[in-house]
Order: C-alpha cells, then sequence, then structure tokens
C-alpha cells in the first residue's frame, strides 16, 4: 500500500462541510483507505484576495491505486461536489491535491509529485505536520525545516 497525503481546500458553500463530503467520497475510494485527517484550518486566500476565506486541511490515504488512477479518482470528487473553475487560485468548492506519494517523484505535464506548491503554503505543512511530524518531503526537506522556511502566512486559526 502507497501512503498518500492529500491536500484539501474549499471556500464556497460551507467549506466545513464541503470537506466533510469530500472526505466521505475518499472513504469510496476503491483499493483506498482513509488513515487520518488534520484539523481543519482557516486560511486567507493565496490568489485574488476579493474572495472568501479557505478552509483547509490534510488527510492521509493508503491506497493501491497508481498516482494517475488516483488524480483521476479526486478529479471525479471535484467534479461530483461541483468544481467550479473560474481563475487561477480562485474561489472553489472543493480543490483535491496529492501533496505526497510515498517517496515518489512525478514530473508529468499534469501531475507534478511532490506538489509544487508544499514550500510556500503554511495551510498545507502545518496539517501535514500535525499528522505526520516526521515527514520528509523528497527533494525538498524535512516538514519542519520548510515550515522554518515558510515566506508567507495564509493560516490564522483551526476551526472548531
Ligand atoms: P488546481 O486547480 O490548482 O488544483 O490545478 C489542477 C491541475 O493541476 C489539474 O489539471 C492537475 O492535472 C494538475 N496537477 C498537477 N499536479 C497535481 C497534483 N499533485 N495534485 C493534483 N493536481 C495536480
Amino acid at each position: 500500500m502507497a501512503q498518500v497525503f492529500i491536500g484539501l481546500g474549499s471556500n464556497l458553500s460551507d467549506p466545513v462541510r464541503q470537506l466533510k463530503r469530500a472526505i466521505e467520497h475518499l472513504k469510496l475510494l476503491e483499493k483506498t483507505s482513509v488513515v487520518t485527517c488534520s484539523s481543519f484550518y482557516c486560511s486567507k486566500p493565496q490568489g485574488p484576495q476579493d474572495q472568501p476565506d479557505f478552509v483547509n486541511a490534510v488527510c492521509l490515504l493508503e491506497t493501491l491505486l497508481s498516482p494517475e488512477c488516483l488524480l483521476l479518482a479526486l478529479q471525479e470528487i471535484e467534479r461530483t461536489q461541483g468544481r467550479i473553475k473560474q481563475r487561477h487560485w480562485g474561489e472553489r468548492l472543493i480543490d483535491l491535491d496529492i501533496l505526497l506519494f510515498d517517496d515518489c517523484v512525478i514530473s508529468l505535464p499534469h501531475l507534478t509529485i511532490p506538489h509544487s506548491e508544499i514550500p510556500h503554503r503554511d495551510f498545507v505543512l502545518i496539517p501535514l505536520s500535525e499528522i505526520a511530524p516526521d515527514t520528509v518531503v523528497p527533494s525538498m526537506g524535512t516538514v519542519t525545516s520548510l515550515i522554518a522556511q515558510l515566506d508567507n502566512s495564509y493560516l490564522y486559526s483551526i476551526q472548531s
């Protein structure tokens, strides 16, 4: 089984509900189980500022799916929940990213693993460190060192 970290984000239509729905969909994926999920975190948008704040989380999965099959499955969940693709780093009902897939390094036009934005996103690194503090991001370093080097701050509270 591969250990996979998924980043979840939403800022529309009751984001907490959207994240919970997405986690339920992840639990239904074939050959996959959800091991654990982080707390839900509130964050300021990374992109355009004229949009609602986000709720983010990270989940750890174990899966027998390939990275490409998992990407397709995540995109299907996004479609099911009604993804609105409007603008780069804009608002969304649900966004699901493959952050890490074991220690794989993949560089394809449609799939980059580790996810290239990991070092710049506290709303990914902090929830990731909550559930897996000893994680090493291939070719980037430890989660702890990446948190120490963060150049931006978006996250402002834990969702109760
Ligand atoms: P975004 O809307 O910013 O999440 O970007 C979605 C696009 O990123 C999709 O077309 C994916 O093919 C691509 N992509 C590249 N790497 C990844 C990844 N690690 N996880 C999810 N989507 C990815």
